[in-house]
């Protein structure tokens, strides 16, 4: 069958697709059958080779500019050419995130704040916090790191909540999210003997949350969004069992920037005797600052009895070099069970507080010196201009016919269109120099605005340019994208496995020289 014609019977009959996908997932022999069937693989396949040719070459411009090292070189290469290389790669790759045509990526990006952690950095380049005794600056830079995101993440909780948060830093998101959850795991299983751990969490919830529940064997409860792109309550009432080690929610979300009900679902958590995760990697730096500056932000931080934990980025928001993050916990018991120890390895006692085991002290270094020079103030003057960035396009969104802003977020914006194909939308404005987000369940795409945008004359250029593009499509009804297909495919029930197989091609081709 045409895969575009399962998607047209996707969209008119998406409880029956529900249940198949069900009993796809349950009988994984089934799913290998139906993909494996003549005309669907034959139309998959050809799709998918033209996808990987036109990815392909796009990912590696320099093969033919620059000299490929498939072996080391019999010499070194001089370091003026090396440095050379570098330069005009780092130079061909600035305008577009310098010029705030990207979506997130580059979160500050001022040439004087760069060159400032660049400094920090190479001052503490051979600094490894495994070796705390030769690098006690990095015990330094990390406690307050730590100590620093908390206070800001307390909110109004008491002196003695205060007291006790405690955390640790890691390389980013990710490893903040998966640290907490392989502890939730750890410590269900210390103290109430579950042996097959659940988490539960809204389908908003950011990836990594699933890349947790498939490296540590943890069930995934996912649980639905509401009409304004909050998780539903009900659902995870009923999600939450005997064998949920963790209850997820996001301050905002990744794919909409909502911000989940985390008051009542870290109650409803809370009340079971079940720990709270808030996951605000994206918001931890700007929700508590929109907050003062009068924005109706519900709550989501230590000042709610429920949460027991705060992933936040401090190499998003937090305005550091890429590389670093935080995971924050309630007290050092629940931290204890993250730590590793090795009491008989022949190497010597041994312990590491993350999933790494030597680290980068110079990232640390980087980001306390981002965190202690940016401050509070600077915090909250960097969130005003991006807030009223986003108030200025949300509102030419919202005055757009064909489009419609989804929910009522803060400054990571989605829209989908009732009338056109969103994902041609999105290909116009890429034309024009974007690297915006396509989403999809629901289809629609995504700005996550930063400073960047925030510069003169940006938010204006982009209105206009997706004024252009939604035009564009309304008067080219019949062109075929490119991306548009892509989203067709994935959303195309029998062959969604032979996607997952394509991402893995694209990053097979992502590691060819
Ligand atoms: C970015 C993000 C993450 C993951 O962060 P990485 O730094 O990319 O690993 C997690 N949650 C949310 C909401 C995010 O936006």
């Amino acid at each position: 069958m045409d895969p575009e014609v399962i998607a047209e019977y996707q969209k008119k009959y998406p409880e029956v697709f529900s249940i198949i996908e069900g009993v796809l997932e349950r009988f994984p022999e089934l799913d290998r059958f139906i993909k494996s069937q003549g005309a669907v693989k034959t139309e998959i396949d050809a799709q998918a080779k033209q996808v990987l040719e036109t990815v392909a070459k796009d990912m590696k411009p320099y093969r033919d500019t620059y000299e490929v090292h498939r072996d080391l070189p019999k010499e070194g290469v001089a370091h003026a050419t090396v440095l050379k290389e570098l330069k005009e790669m780092q130079k061909a790759e600035r305008k577009k995130w310098k010029d705030g045509y990207v979506s997130g990526a580059v979160y500050h990006g001022d040439d004087e704040h760069i060159g400032f952690m660049n400094e920090a950095y190479t001052l503490h380049s051979q600094s490894n916090p495994l070796h705390s005794d030769l690098w006690p600056s990095a015990s330094k830079f990390e406690a307050e790191i730590i100590s620093m995101t908390a206070g800001m993440l307390a909110g109004d909780a008491p002196a003695e909540v205060r007291a006790n948060l405690c955390g640790s830093v890691s390389s980013g998101g990710t490893e903040s999210i998966l640290l907490a959850m392989k502890t939730y795991r750890d410590m269900a299983r210390a103290e109430r003997g579950v042996r097959n751990p659940e988490m539960v969490l809204p389908t908003t919830a950011h990836v990594a949350f699933h890349k947790a529940a498939q490296y540590f064997n943890i069930k995934m409860r996912l649980v639905p969004f509401d009409e304004n792109f909050r998780a539903d309550l009900r659902a995870v009432k009923n999600a939450i069992n005997g064998n949920t080690v963790v209850v997820v929610g996001s301050a905002p979300a990744f794919p909409h920037g909502i911000v989940d009900p985390i008051e009542e679902m870290s109650e409803l958590a809370r009340k079971k005797g079940v720990p709270f995760h808030t996951d605000t990697c994206l918001g931890g730096f700007i929700l508590p600052w929109a907050k003062k500056l009068g924005y109706n932000v519900p709550r989501f931080d230590f000042s709610l009895p429920g949460v027991t934990s705060i992933s936040v980025d401090t190499h998003k928001y937090g305005y550091a070099a890429k590389g670093t993050s935080v995971i924050l916990y309630r007290n050092e018991k629940i931290r204890h069970h993250q730590f590793f120890t090795a009491t008989s390895w022949p190497g010597g006692m041994y312990f590491s507080p993350t999933f790494a085991g030597s680290r980068p002290g110079g990232l640390s270094a980087a980001c306390w010196a981002a965190l202690v020079s940016v401050g509070e103030k600077g915090y909250l003057e960097a969130a005003k201009k991006i807030l009223s960035t986003a108030d200025y396009i949300k509102g030419e969104i919202r005055k757009m016919p064909e489009l419609e802003l989804l929910g009522d977020p803060f400054y990571v914006l989605a829209f989908a269109s009732a009338t056109l194909d969103i994902y041609k939308v999105m290909e116009q404005m890429t034309h024009k120099g974007y690297s915006l987000n396509g989403l999809h369940r629901p289809a629609c795409v995504h700005i996550a605005l930063t400073l960047r945008h925030t510069e003169p004359g940006v938010k204006e250029r982009f209105v206009e340019d997706l004024k252009a593009a939604v035009a564009y499509v309304k008067a080219h009804p019949s062109e075929k994208g490119s991306a548009a297909p892509i989203y067709g495919l994935a959303a195309t029930l029998p062959v969604r496995s032979v996607v997952g197989d394509l991402l893995k091609t694209y990053m097979d081709a992502y590691y060819k020289v």
